[in-house]
């Protein structure tokens, strides 16, 4: 069945997210906090599978790419060093009327885009949260919760290069929280204060650095396209030379068609030494790869592919969103349904056993049930009539439903119905795990 429909309208999205389990606005029992939100269980299941997707493709499909997990708090000298402390800043501007803050970028014409008030001048506004470590709220005590993963990866450079025998070129890979504190967040979880990054630095030798980087361009575009996107909502958009970050040659955005518009997903850049030379000057400590066939000390090159794992789950759940309307079992029907790809899906089957009040039935399906579990998540559901019950699976985009019925008691053969196309094959209980593993994998 094609998949056409654009999910325009991002209240329905909130609006399942919430219904079920997925995104819940944070701290609501207090009326919220300023555009936070927490993860449910089906958000939390559906978060993990994406960056357990992200690893699979980033380090464990390849041999030169290592993971590492650094501090959140780091030395503050690092965030000196990187630039972050002089220049991670936005342009700032307020409302004289009505107090409301907006980025200056973001607002035409000068006046307030909320009441038509005048705006102050722009000053530029440091997005880094502080905080203090140790017990006195002093000066010499202040640090910084990280706006970015990537700094981690070049603080251990020398570890890595010391420790784990890598040759260039090679890549140092990290999946974290990062904290910005942002002057407009909004759309949804689309740009938020804390969020989680999954990026990635790879570094190569100098003048080969230009190949690497359309290299990753192709490589995490792919990645979306692999894991269900459809193209028709992914572009390509190179930075202008004017909008270049200090620290980059050349940037690449991936970006997603959201309902507000074209926005970034993911952007590549090719950081040149940058990152290296700064750190080697703030530390005193040499930040280079011996190459044994010249002799030399080189300092790579590094090209960055930076993902937001919370912003694609965005993407992700807004490209699989689709109402349809269907005809299943004889009855027609408009469902909603999510067509995550079956490796992203929170949970990868439900099993459901025909009816409720059939004991061997239920006794089976428990049994089906707990065998499952222990190799995928799965969910059992024995509640309410089986048509309104494959909804709900629809709904959370469970791409796999097991019905346990009176032939299962006869042949020990399931159901097997397939989310998408409704279609139903019978799978032997003893061949569930195999047939499901070779159908759920990324
Ligand atoms: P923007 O221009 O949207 O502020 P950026 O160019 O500063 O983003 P990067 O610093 O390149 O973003 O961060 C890499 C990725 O991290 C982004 O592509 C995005 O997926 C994610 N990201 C950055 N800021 C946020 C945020 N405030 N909320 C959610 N995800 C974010």
């Amino acid at each position: 069945m094609a998949h056409a429909y654009h999910l325009d309208d991002m209240n329905k999205l909130v609006s399942l997210a919430k219904r079920r389990g997925f995104v819940f606005p944070g701290s609501e029992i207090y009326g919220g906090f300023g555009n936070s939100w927490d993860y449910g269980p089906l958000g939390f299941l559906l978060k993990e599978n994406i960056k357990a997707a992200w690893l699979r493709a980033m380090v464990q499909e390849r041999d030169d790419v290592l993971p590492i997990e650094t501090a959140i708090i780091m030395n503050p000298r690092v965030w000196v060093a990187s630039g972050h402390v002089a220049g991670f800043t936005d342009p700032l501007v307020d409302c004289k009327n009505c107090k409301q803050r907006f980025r200056a970028d973001q607002v035409s014409g000068g006046r307030c885009p909320e009441c038509g008030g005048e705006l102050t001048e722009p000053r530029q506004f440091n997005l880094m949260f502080k905080t203090y470590v140790g017990p006195v709220e002093e000066e010499a005590a202040i640090a910084y919760l990280r706006p970015e993963t990537a700094q981690g990866m070049f603080v251990d450079f020398k570890a890595i290069v010391d420790t784990m025998r890598v040759k260039l070129p090679f890549g140092i890979a990290q999946i974290g929280k990062s904290f910005r504190n942002e002057i407009t967040p909004g759309n949804f979880i689309f740009r938020t204060r804390e969020f989680e990054q999954m990026e990635m630095e790879y570094f190569v030798r100098p003048g080969t650095d230009m190949e690497w980087f359309d290299y990753w361009v192709r490589q995490r575009y792919d990645w979306y396209v692999r894991y269900g996107i459809r193209t028709e909502n992914l572009r390509l958009r190179q930075h202008e030379p004017s909008e270049l970050a200090h620290y980059s040659r050349c940037t690449t955005d991936i970006e997603y068609r959201y309902p507000f518009g074209w926005g970034e997903l993911e952007g590549i850049a090719n950081r040149g030494d940058f990152d290296l030379r700064v750190h080697e000057e703030h530390s005193g400590e040499q930040l280079r790869y011996f190459d044994e066939e010249t002799r030399e000390h080189i300092r790579p090159y590094v090209i960055e592919p930076a993902a937001g794992a919370t912003r694609s789950l965005l993407a992700f759940l807004l490209d699989a969103y689709d109402e349809e309307r269907i005809s299943e079992g004889g009855k027609e029907d408009v469902r909603t349904v999510l067509h995550l790809h079956p490796a992203l899906a929170p949970y990868k089957a439900a099993v459901l056993p025909l009816l409720r009040n059939r004991p061997p039935l239920v006794d089976l399906a428990r049994e089906v049930y707990t065998r499952l579990r222990r190799h995928f998540y799965v969910v059992y559901d024995e509640t309410g009539a089986i048509g309104r019950r494959y909804r709900r699976q629809d709904e959370i985009g469970t791409p796999y439903c097991l019905t346990i019925d009176f032939q299962s008691l006869e042949d020990q053969t399931v159901t097997v119905r397939d989310r998408d196309t409704m279609e139903q094959v019978r799978v032997h209980i003893e061949e569930l795990v195999p047939w499901l593993a070779g159908h759920v994998t990324g």
